[in-house]
């Protein structure tokens, strides 16, 4: 299988996905009512998660992709019921992003790759990563493109629009290393102008490319993602 060069990116990190079997853990795990809740103290009433109560399994179907193939896995996330004011809330596993089908790696690797190279483009990044549908015996073998470049464009309003979560795992990297040169790295991520004609949307690309920076080094210096529990602590926002 060929495909044209993808920015300055390894095409097999751009692929990158949550494998099947990460999922399907997960979703045993909800099924017995072990998965841990990511939620913090409920922002209505103040009840610690320690008193929430599971409240019912949603089915999510996620797409991951192996091997350029496109697949579809049915998973489930729990949402629990705080005691103190009865509010639900939905918490997610490392690798689900509210309202996303696509994983979590998916996502930071396409939102990396076009935020990182100035000669990316959401066309050139879709057409570039044909995929092949997984296909069930009764259906037509067909490549398509993988996703609409608006996907990618509705990612990185997605991860851009992460702001408190950015400011605050900034916060935090620098609290646990004063001298580290984050803030002068940070404010050497430039995004090219070729990819926005307004200041918010140029804000929006920032944000996602520091978030997009922040992910690994975080992971370093604390031995756990931003997502989900930090991610959850701000609300996706
Ligand atoms: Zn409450």
């Amino acid at each position: 299988m060929t495909y044209t060069k993808c920015g300055s990116k390894d095409k097999s990190n751009f692929l990158q996905t949550a494998a099947s079997e990460q999922i399907q853990r997960h979703t045993d795990q909800v099924r017995q009512g072990l998965d841990p809740c990511y939620l913090p103290a409920c922002p209505h009433c103040g009840v610690t998660p320690d008193y929430f109560k599971r409240h019912e399994k949603r089915r999510r179907i996620f797409k991951i992709i192996l091997a350029q193939v496109l697949k579809t896995v049915l998973g489930l996330l729990s949402r629990w019921k705080c005691t103190g004011c009865n509010k639900t809330a939905t918490s997610y596993p490392w690798f689900a992003l509210p309202y996303k089908r696509y994983t979590l790696p998916t996502i930071r690797a396409f939102n990396q790759a076009y935020v990182e190279d100035p000669a990316a483009s959401y066309r050139k990044l879709v057409a570039a990563c044909p995929l092949v549908y997984e296909t069930s015996p009764d259906s037509d073998s067909n490549r398509e493109p993988m996703m609409e470049h608006s996907t990618i464009h509705r990612w990185i309003s997605t991860m851009g629009s992460y702001s408190s979560l950015v400011q605050n795992a900034t916060g935090l990297i620098l609290q646990a290393d004063p001298a580290s040169s984050l803030c002068r790295n940070l404010a050497g991520l430039k995004i090219s102008p070729r990819k926005y004609r307004s200041s918010s949307r140029k804000q929006t690309l920032l944000t996602c490319f520091h978030l997009v920076f922040l992910m690994p080094l975080y992971q370093v210096i604390f031995q756990t993602g931003i997502f989900p529990k930090l991610a959850t602590l701000f609300g996706y926002t």
